[in-house]
C-alpha cells in the first residue's frame, strides 16, 4: 500500500502490503482499511537509565496498541538496539492478526526499548525494565494490554514488570504480563510453547505436502527462545536438522546436528559457533541451504528479494515475526515454495500466554500436559481453517491466514459499532 508517510521498505511496509491485499480480497472500503491499518493507541517514552558506573543514558521506548476489537491488547516487549516505532507498529499489527487467527480473545500490541541487552548488566536491565514499565503503566493492565517476552527479554523481565506494576497499584497483579516464571504464576509449558507450536505446524505442513519427517532435513535460523527448542522438537520428530545459526555464527552437519549437545555447548560458550561435531557455516548461507524445511526463527526481513530465488527448501516455517519481505513472498509463491506464515507458525507462544492469563484469573495452575494438549488442539484448528480457506479461494497460506484474521477483527468491530 502506498499511503503517504508510510515506509516503502521494512516490516511496516510488509505488514501494510499484506493488509492492503487482504482488504482488496475481502472487498472492504477505504474507511475500514484505514481502521485496520492504524493503531488505536501509541505511546513513546524516554527511559533514562543510571548505569552501574553512575553515568546516565536515555533510551527510547514504545508501546503500540494496534487493536482492541476482540479484547485487551496483547503482545511482547522487545529489547534490541535497532527497535523503532515503525517496527513496533508492524509487530503490533501482526499480533492482532495472530490472536484473531488462533481465536484468543485479544487485540494486538507490541512494545520495545532501543537497547542492546548484551551491553548491559542484569542490574541495569532491571532498572530499564522497571522504568519502562512505570512509564507505560497508565496504558497496560490485565484487562487493557498484557505484555510478554520477545527478542531480548525473558521470564525475569516479566517478573520485574509484574512487580513494578503491582507496586504501583498496591497489590499483586499476576495477569498484567505473561511469560512469567512458573513460581510467580507463569504457565507450565509457556517457555517452549512457541517452539512446540512451530514444530507441530511443521509436522502438519509436511504431512499435507507428502513429506515424511524421517526422510526430511531442516535448517533453523536463530537458536534463542524459538529456534533452539524448535530444532530440538523437529529432531525429536525424526527430522534431520542440518544447520542452525545465531548472531555469532552457524554450524552444519550433513548427517544431522545433535541438538541436545549443541544446546549444552551454547550454555557453556554463549554461541553455536565452535561446536565440535559440526562444520562452520557462513550464517548468510543458511537461508539457501539444500534442506526440505527452512525455519527462520530470529528477526524480520531475512528472506529477501536477494536470496528468495535461491531458497531450496520446499516449506518455510516462519518461527520469527515477519522474516519474509513482501518481495520475497512473491518470489517464493512463484516458485511454489510453501510459506507457513508467522501468525500461524509462531502462534504457540501467545496461545499459551492466553492460557497463563486464564490461569491467573482462575487462580489455578494447569498441568503441562493439559497446556500442551490444548495448545496443539488450537493450532490444529487454525491450520485447518487456513488450508481450507486457501484452497477455497486459491490463496497462499499467508493470504488465507490474514484474510481469516482480518475478517474476524472486522466482524467484531462492526458488531461493536463505532463510538460515538
Ligand atoms: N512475543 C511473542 C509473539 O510475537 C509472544 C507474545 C505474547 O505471548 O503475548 O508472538
Amino acid at each position: 500500500m502506498t499511503r503517504s508517510g508510510h515506509p516503502k521498505q521494512g516490516p511496516l511496509a510488509d505488514a501494510l502490503a499484506q493488509l492492503a491485499a487482504t482488504v482488496e480480497h475481502l472487498g472492504y472500503d477505504e474507511g475500514m482499511h484505514q481502521m485496520l491499518a492504524t493503531a488505536r493507541r501509541e505511546m513513546q517514552v524516554s527511559v533514562p537509565l543510571r548505569r552501574d558506573d553512575d553515568s546516565v543514558v536515555v533510551y527510547s521506548g514504545y508501546r503500540v496498541q494496534h487493536n482492541f476489537s476482540r479484547g485487551p491488547a496483547k503482545g511482547g516487549l522487545r529489547f534490541a538496539s535497532n527497535v523503532d516505532l515503525d517496527e513496533i507498529r508492524a509487530l503490533a499489527m501482526w499480533m492482532t492478526w495472530k490472536c484473531a487467527l488462533v481465536d484468543v480473545p485479544y487485540g494486538g500490541a507490541k512494545g520495545g526499548v532501543a537497547i542492546e541487552p548484551r551491553d548491559h548488566s542484569n542490574r541495569e536491565l532491571e532498572r530499564v525494565t522497571r522504568r519502562y514499565t512505570s512509564e507505560i503503566s497508565p496504558i497496560i493492565g490485565p484487562e487493557v494490554d498484557i505484555p510478554a517476552p520477545d527478542i531480548g527479554t525473558n521470564e525475569q523481565t516479566m517478573a520485574w514488570m509484574m512487580d513494578t506494576y503491582s507496586a504501583l497499584v498496591g497489590h499483586t497483579v499476576q495477569g498484567v504480563v505473561t511469560g512469567k516464571p512458573v513460581g510467580l504464576g507463569g504457565s507450565r509449558g509457556r517457555a517452549t510453547a512457541t517452539s512446540r507450536g512451530a514444530a507441530h505446524i511443521a509436522m502438519l505442513a509436511m504431512a499435507a505436502h507428502g513429506m515424511q519427517p524421517e526422510k526430511s532435513t531442516a535448517a533453523v535460523q536463530g537458536f534463542g527462545k524459538v529456534g533452539r527448542d524448535a530444532a530440538r522438537f523437529l529432531s525429536q520428530s525424526g527430522v534431520t536438522v542440518r544447520a542452525v545459526s545465531d548472531v555469532d555464527g552457524a554450524v552444519y552437519s550433513a548427517a544431522g546436528l545433535d541438538i541436545i549437545h549443541l544446546g549444552a555447548h551454547v550454555d557453556r560458550t554463549g554461541s553455536v559457533a565452535g561446536f565440535e561435531g559440526a562444520e562452520a557455516l557462513d550464517p548468510a548461507d543458511l537461508i539457501t541451504l539444500d534442506v526440505d524445511v527452512l525455519v527462520p526463527a530470529a528477526v524480520e526481513g531475512v528472506v529477501t528479494a536477494d536470496n528468495a530465488a535461491n531458497v531450496r527448501a520446499r516449506i518455510v516455517i516462519e518461527g520469527a515475526n515477519g522474516p519474509t519481505t513482501k518481495e520475497a513472498d512473491a518470489i517464493l509463491m512463484e516458485r511454489d515454495v510453501v510459506v507457513v506464515p508467522d501468525i500461524l507458525a509462531n502462534a504457540g507462544g501467545v496461545i499459551v500466554s492466553y492460557f497463563e492469563w486464564v490461569q491467573a484469573h482462575q487462580a489455578y495452575q494447569w498441568s503441562e500436559r493439559e497446556v500442551n494438549d490444548r495448545l496443539e488442539e488450537r493450532l490444529t484448528a487454525a491450520w485447518h481453517d487456513v488450508i481450507q480457506y486457501a484452497s477455497a479461494h486459491g490463496l497462499t497460506y499467508r493470504a488465507a491466514a490474514t484474510a481469516i484474521a482480518v475478517r474476524r477483527v472486522t466482524e467484531a468491530h462492526r458488531q461493536r459499532g463505532l463510538y460515538p
